[in-house]
C-alpha cells in the first residue's frame, strides 16, 4: 500500500493549492474529492448544450498573485480577463453609475451625482491602498490575534482603523466619505455579500475590505473573469499539482479520518479503502471535519461546543440563465456596451440593501432582492454559441431555512421574482431567457457540504476572522490532533478563491512533517 505524507480530503482550490505547494517542496500527497471532478466551488458547468456557467463562484480577482506565480498557473491555463466598468448601477430614476479602473473616469460618473464625493473618490481610494498594503500580508500568514492587529498595523492611526474595519459597519464607514445614496448603494454590496448581515451590521466595514483585496493585470482592488469559467483555475491548479508530483483522485470520498495513539494515521474511505497517511489536510469545512470526519473521542469536548457554535448561515442563492440574446437596461442604450461587460449591481440604495436584508433575518427570500449580474460570454465567446450568453446572478438574501416552505417548494417562485426585479432594469429580459436553474443554500449544503449553505464555509464577520477562525483558541490549521490539519476557507483567512488558508495550510504542515513519524 502506498503511504503517502499528507492525505488531503477535498479537492476544492485550497486543497488543490495546499497539494501544488506540498508536492513542490517534495512531499508525497494525495487529494480525495468526493466529486467527480475537482473544484469544489470554483467550477464551471455546461447545463445547456453550449452555455457554459460558474455555478458557484463566478468572479475572480482575490487569488493572491504569489500563488498564480510559484504554482505557474497561467502556464496550465489560468487567464484572467479585467473587466471595465468594475460595476454599472441603474437607478430607476433611468440615472446609472458606473465605477471604473480610471480614476479620473470614475470622478465624471460621480460626479454626476455629487461633486463632493467625486474630489473625496481619490481619497477614498488612497485609504483602501493603505488597508489594502496593510492586510494583504496578513492573509499569506498564519492569523495574528485580533489584539495584536494593532500593534501590526504601524502609526498614530493604527487605533482608529482598527476600529473602523473591525467594529463598524460599511454604513458608518461610506456616511464618513460620501453624502450620495448611489455611490454607497454601489460600494455597499461588497460589504454583505455572501453573509447574513445587512450594510449597517456593525463589523461589515471589513467584510468590504476583504473584497476590495483584488488584485489583476497591475490593477488593485478589481474583479475580472477567469478565462473559460471559474473553473479554468481549479483545472490549473490541479494540473500544476499534478506536474509537481501530486496525486489526484476524484470520486473518492472520505469517511473518517484514522487517528492512532493520538495522531494521524491515514483516512477511511466511503469504499472502505484505508489510504495511509502521516498527515491529514482536511479542505472541508470545520464542522464536517471536526464532528464527522474526526473520531469524536479524539477531539477535546470543549472543541467540539466551539465548533458547533460556528456561525454558518447562507444568505444568498445563484440564479443562471441561458439567453438567446443581451438584456436591454431602460437606462443605458439598448445596443451591447460596457454596460454589459462587467457586474451589474441592481441595488438602487442602501435602504434597499438594508431592507432585502430585514426580509432575510425573518427567514424570507427578500421580497426586493439585490442581484449581482454578470454576462460572461460578452467578454469571453467560449462561455456560450455565437449570439448567445450566459446570465449569472448572485441573489440575496436567501435564507438556508425558509420560513413556512423549502428550497425545493420555493425555487420556481424565487426564479420568477429575480426575473422579476431585474426585468425591472431591463424589460426584455423574460423575452431572451431560454432557459434557468437556481441553486439554492440547501443545494449549496447538498453539493458542496457547505454546512447551512453558507458559501465561504462559516460568516466572514470579524468574530470568526483572524485568530476567532474557525473557533477562539483554535485557530489556524493544526488541529488538536496531531497531524490534523485544515487547509480550506473554514481556516484563516476566510473565503474567497484567495488560495490562502491552501498555502499557509501547506506551510504548517511542512514545518512539522519532519516530526511525524513513519
Ligand atoms: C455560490 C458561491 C458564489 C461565490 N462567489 C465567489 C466569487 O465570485 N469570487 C470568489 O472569490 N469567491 C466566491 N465564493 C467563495 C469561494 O468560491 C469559496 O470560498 C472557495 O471556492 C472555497 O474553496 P475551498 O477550497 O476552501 O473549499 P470548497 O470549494 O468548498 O472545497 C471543498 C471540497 O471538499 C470536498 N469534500 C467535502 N467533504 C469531503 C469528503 N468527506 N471527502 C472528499 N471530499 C470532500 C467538496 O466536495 C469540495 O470539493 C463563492 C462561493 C459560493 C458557494
Amino acid at each position: 500500500m502506498t503511504e503517502y505524507d499528507v492525505a488531503i480530503v477535498g479537492g476544492g482550490h485550497n486543497g488543490l493549492v495546499a497539494a501544488g505547494y506540498l508536492a513542490r517542496a517534495g512531499a508525497r500527497v494525495v487529494v480525495l474529492e468526493r466529486r467527480p471532478f475537482v473544484g469544489g466551488a470554483a467550477i464551471t458547468e455546461e447545463p445547456w448544450p453550449g452555455f457554459r456557467i460558474n455555478t458557484f463562484s463566478y468572479v475572480a480577482g482575490l487569488l493572491r498573485p504569489q500563488i498564480v506565480e510559484d504554482l505557474e498557473l497561467a502556464k496550465y491555463g489560468y487567464e484572467p480577463i479585467l473587466y471595465d466598468p468594475q460595476s454599472f448601477s441603474p437607478f430607476p430614476d433611468g440615472r446609472t453609475l458606473s465605477l471604473w479602473t480610471d480614476l479620473k473616469k470614475t470622478q465624471r460618473a460621480i460626479a454626476r451625482f455629487s461633486a463632493k464625493d467625486a474630489r473625496a473618490y481619490p481619497r477614498f481610494e488612497a485609504f483602501w491602498d493603505g488597508v489594502l498594503a496593510l492586510v494583504e500580508p496578513l492573509w499569506l500568514a498564519p492569523p495574528v490575534p485580533l489584539a495584536d492587529l494593532v500593534a501590526a498595523f504601524p502609526g498614530p492611526e493604527a487605533e482608529e482603523l482598527v476600529r473602523d474595519l473591525f467594529l463598524r459597519s460599511a454604513q458608518d464607514l461610506l456616511d464618513d466619505w460620501f453624502e450620495s445614496d448611489e455611490l454607497k448603494a454601489a460600494l455597499a454590496t461588497n460589504a454583505v455579500i455572501g453573509e447574513m448581515v445587512g450594510p449597517r451590521t456593525p463589523g461589515t466595514a471589513y467584510v468590504l475590505a476583504h473584497h476590495n483585496l483584488g488584485v489583476l493585470g497591475g490593477h488593485r482592488r478589481v474583479w475580472g473573469f477567469s478565462k473559460g469559467g471559474m473553473g479554468r483555475i481549479t483545472e490549473a491548479m490541479a494540473a500544476s499539482a499534478a506536474q509537481f508530483g501530486a496525486t489526484i483522485r476524484t470520486g473518492t470520498a472520505a469517511r473518517s479520518i484514522v487517528v492512532r495513539n493520538g495522531r494521524a494515521a491515514g483516512v477511511t474511505l466511503e469504499s472502505g479503502e484505508f489510504v495511509r497517511a502521516r498527515a491529514v489536510a482536511s479542505n472541508a469545512d470545520a464542522q464536517h471535519t471536526y464532528l464527522e470526519l474526526l473520531p469524536p473521542d479524539s477531539v477535546p469536548a470543549e472543541v467540539v461546543r466551539r465548533v458547533r457554535r460556528i456561525r454558518s448561515r447562507g444568505a444568498a442563492l445563484k440564479f443562471h440563465a441561458a439567453l438567446d440574446g443581451l438584456p436591454k437596461f431602460t437606462a443605458a442604450p439598448t445596443t451591447p456596451g460596457p454596460h454589459h461587460a462587467g457586474a451589474i449591481e441592481i441595488c438602487p440604495s442602501t435602504d434597499y440593501l438594508e431592507r432585502a436584508y430585514d426580509d432575510g433575518k425573518y427567514g424570507r427570500f427578500s421580497d426586493r432582492p439585490f442581484l449581482d449580474c454578470e454576462l460572461q460570454r460578452v467578454r469571453d465567446p467560449s462561455m456560450a454559441p455565437p449570439g448567445k450568453h450566459v446570465l449569472t446572478c448572485f441573489v440575496q438574501y436567501a435564507p438556508y431555512a425558509l420560513r413556512g416552505t423549502n428550497w425545493d417548494e420555493f425555487r420556481p417562485a424565487a426564479a420568477e421574482r429575480v426575473l422579476d426585479t431585474l426585468a425591472e432594469y431591463a424589460p426584455n429580459l423574460r423575452a431572451v431567457v431560454r432557459d434557468w436553474r437556481i441553486v439554492s443554500p440547501l443545494d449549496l449544503e447538498r453539493t458542496l457540504g457547505l454546512t447551512g449553505g453558507n458559501i465561504f464555509q462559516g460568516d466572514l464577520t470579524p468574530d470568526q476572522l483572524f485568530s476567532y477562525r474557525p473557533i477562539p483558541g483554535g485557530a489556524g490549521y493544526r488541529t488538536p490532533v496531531r497531524g490534523v490539519y485544515l487547509c480550506g476557507s473554514a481556516a484563516h483567512p476566510g473565503g474567497g478563491v484567495t488560495g490562502a488558508p491552501g498555502h499557509n495550510a501547506a506551510a504548517v504542515i511542512l514545518e512539522d512533517l519532519p516530526t511525524l513519524a513513519r
